[in-house]
């Protein structure tokens, strides 16, 4: 499963209540962006230097990669193929370049874009989380309006949820997981 969205659109705590209800793993990316505060290394990232994301990267290491704000993130490969191996379900919280790639190798992942209510509403929520200097928040919420046109245009997405209500976010995207284990399950019959 792919949650990606704009930065401040609430894709963390969406995958945490994600993460509880299914249940499902979420996959700790790399990145060699540096910590925030408030984060913890192998929770919300493996923080690495660029040299050893490089050695990763290029040792077939990961499913994924891509550039974002300036910065490396990349998804584990062994986490991914190990929890679908065992049959639990696993969340990729990923930008639209990796979206994109994981499809390529995992055609049947269901894939949500989080848009903000509005573009006031993100500003709100990215100066809120008082962890990026104001011109970093400047640069992510410039971005914004390409990425969701970009999103649009990929053909990667199954759903685009407005995430004005985390219950309502959280709710749409199970219940659209069980429509298709149930679709699965019955053409597999
Ligand atoms: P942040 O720095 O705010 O944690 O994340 C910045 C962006 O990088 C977000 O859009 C997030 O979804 C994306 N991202 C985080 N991990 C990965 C990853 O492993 N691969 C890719 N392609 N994007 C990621």
């Amino acid at each position: 499963m792919v949650i990606s969205g704009p930065s401040g659109v609430g894709k963390s705590t969406v995958c945490e209540r994600l993460c509880e209800a299914l249940p499902a793993e979420f996959s700790v990316s790399y990145t060699t962006r540096p910590i925030r505060a408030g984060e913890t290394e192998g929770r919300n990232y493996r923080f690495v230097s660029p040299e050893e994301f490089e050695r990763v990267r290029i040792g077939g290491g990961m499913l994924e990669c891509a550039q974002v704000y300036g910065h490396w993130y990349g998804t584990p490969l062994e986490p991914v193929r190990r929890a679908l191996d065992e049959g639990r379900s696993i969340i990729l919280e990923i930008d639209i370049h990796g979206a994109m790639q994981v499809r390529r190798v995992y055609a049947d992942a269901r894939a949500y874009f989080l848009l903000p209510p509005s573009p006031e509403e993100q500003r709100r929520r990215i100066i809120d989380r008082r962890t990026d200097a104001a011109t970093e928040i400047a640069r992510r919420l410039e971005r914004a309006d390409g990425e969701i046109r970009f999103a649009h245009e990929s053909g990667c997405y199954n759903r685009f949820i407005v995430n004005d209500d985390l219950d309502g976010t959280v709710r749409e995207i199970i219940e659209d997981i069980q429509r298709e284990v149930a679709h699965d399950r019955s053409a597999a019959k």
